[in-house]
């Protein structure tokens, strides 16, 4: 074996080591199967036969096999299983590391070798699956600074084998970059109301960004915040006269060597505890709405990433609205009418729908500059609504264009690139009932920001708030003129990913996806659990999307013709 490439693990301090063998205390293998080793690898195809005659659950359960040689003379095998039918994708690889680091870390493993053989059908694998055994290892946040724990990480050093050394060296480099990101995202995503209020959001992330490319800029005035964000006050505006718990607008740039090609700029949702404000979340469904900050961090996360691999050519703006929705006696309600930014006049419709008040005035601040930038391209992000969830299920985010994005092919873009890392999503559109939606219902509004019912009860929840930022923040009066691309993210559950097409800098599969294992479920999923089964296999919920129900109803079609 040519000598394994080191990662670190979940510590700020990421370097690339290179060691010897010697330097692990047992091996993880990462495959379908022993028969498909490849020859490098033949070593490890005769204990594992030997012991599939005693176990024919080996290929389901993860087993720990005493192989002696091996560093610390064990093997951890976690099978991806089959890998090659029509519903398999590359997050096979990723699930198989990330429980064959936890049975590893269970054997007292500190200092895993991960092994994850190239395959054929899978450019990736071996970078999902070292991504998959990063996730197993991280450690909260909370857990670290409270130290509840002897070490504040759960394995010192975890390993890479690849089978060319130049090749590692760059998965590992590009490794630890994802993980950095991801660890940031995780940090301010996962963690509880109060360690990650807005102004101690701001502070985690001016200490993550000092002597790096990125700069730091936060707005925490309030008359400031009123005068230029006027949707994100009315939101702000009970949680402002409690100190700790006041909005932080973060600004976030890096600008790349050489001259820029492209601009990107990024508004990520971060509202710090969503109560749902005075259309307060009742009956059990507010636990979990700490994570209603993952759109932001999704954008501190990649400015990590950025700053590590300091890609050339690339401009990157990003905004953070850290925002708590609080609800008390100053909290903003229903039938108020805040005007926006770009003079819009807003009815508030439900309190509970605070994320796009807080990220359209950003959204509009981001068109204004996008007039002086080169190719910029503008997304929002954002753990929205509990429609996501209805519409696609907990596991997949969901990405939307606007008419120029959709004409240059960018959702179904990020869609492939997400499938190359195993962080899949579905693609969305935003029709023309989306934007008729949102018109306002009487000469006293332009805009109704929402209906009155939860978004999970809406037809067409998680299409129109997109169409409610595009009118608010008046990207419908410039785009035409201007052919600016805004694609618009939304996200179920906690997950957000990020792609740069053609770029060096990759997706960062995961980004987001907080350790649930750690968490206490999202009231997201809650609302899963809540739906009812169609009544018949064809009957679509009712907020099935038109797109689902086309198809439900074609196969239901094709089944009962033939
Ligand atoms: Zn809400």
């Amino acid at each position: 074996m040519v000598p394994p490439h080191l990662l670190p693990t979940n510590r700020c301090d990421l370097m690339v080591f290179f060691c010897c063998l010697s330097s692990f205390d047992g091996v993880v293998l990462v495959t379908q199967s022993h028969d498909t080793l490849p020859p490098e690898l033949e070593f490890l195809k005769a204990p594992l036969q030997d012991y599939s005659s005693v176990d024919s659950g080996l290929g389901e359960e993860v087993v720990v096999l005493k192989v002696p040689g091996l560093p610390g003379n064990r093997l951890v095998f976690a099978s991806t299983g089959p890998v090659n039918r029509d519903y398999d994708d590359v997050r096979r690889f990723s699930d198989a590391a990330e429980k064959g680091i936890k049975r590893a870390l269970k054997a007292g493993m500190k200092r895993p070798l991960l092994v994850c053989p190239p395959h054929k059908d899978y450019n990736s694998n071996t970078l999902v699956a070292a991504l998959g055994a990063l996730h197993a290892l991280y450690m909260p946040i909370e857990v670290r600074e409270g130290n509840v724990k002897p070490n504040d990480f759960k394995a010192c050093v975890l390993g890479l084998w690849t089978v060319q050394e130049a090749e590692g060296a760059k998965l590992v480099e590009l490794a630890n970059a994802l993980e950095s990101g991801r660890l940031a995202y995780r940090d301010i995503g996962g963690s509880d109301p109060e360690r990650m209020a807005a102004p101690r959001v701001a502070d985690y992330v001016q200490e993550l960004f000092r002597d790096s490319p990125v700069t730091v800029e936060v707005v925490s005035d309030l008359k400031t915040l009123e005068k230029e964000y006027p949707c994100l006050a009315a939101v702000n505006r009970c949680a402002s006269s409690v100190p700790r718990h006041q909005a932080r607008v973060i600004k976030l740039q890096y600008c790349g060597e050489g001259p820029i090609q492209k601009t990107l700029m990024l508004v990520g949702k971060g509202i710090t505890y969503d109560t749902g404000g005075a259309d307060i979340k009742a009956g059990g469904i507010m636990a979990g709405m700490h994570r209603d900050k993952c759109g932001a961090a999704a954008v501190a996360g990649f400015f990590q990433i950025l700053a590590k691999l300091k890609p050339r050519h690339l401009k990157v703006m990003g905004a953070m609205a850290m925002v708590r929705n609080s609800v008390g006696a100053d909290c903003y309600v229903a039938d108020e009418l805040v005007v926006s930014r770009a003079g819009r006049r807003v009815r508030v419709g439900n309190t509970d729908a605070e994320g796009r008040m807080v990220m359209v005035d950003l959204l509009c601040e981001m068109k204004e500059k996008a007039v002086r930038e080169v190719s910029p391209q503008l997304f929002t992000i954002a753990t929205l609504t509990g429609h996501a969830i209805r519409a696609m299920g907990p596991n997949y985010s969901i990405i939307m264009d606007n008419g120029p994005a959709h004409r240059s092919g960018n959702a179904a873009q990020w869609q492939k690139a997400g499938e190359v890392l195993g962080d899949v999503f579905e693609v969305s559109t935003i029709r023309r009932e989306d934007y008729e939606f949102h018109k306002g219902k009487s000469e006293y509004e332009d805009i109704l920001q929402c209906n009155n019912l939860p978004s999970s009860a809406t037809p067409r929840g998680h299409q129109t708030p997109a169409a409610f930022l595009i009118m608010t923040s008046g990207l419908d009066k410039v785009l035409t003129h201007l052919h600016k691309s805004l694609c618009r993210m939304k996200c179920s559950g906690s997950s957000v990913p990020f792609v740069f097409r053609r770029s060096t800098v990759w997706i960062l599969a995961r980004l987001c996806r907080t350790p649930t294992s750690t968490l206490p479920a999202p009231a997201v999923l809650f609302l899963v659990s809540q739906q009812e089964p169609p009544s018949s296999p064809w009957q679509p919920t009712t907020t099935c999307s038109m797109a689902s129900k086309q198809i439900i109803l074609n196969v239901y079609n094709l089944c009962t013709s033939s």
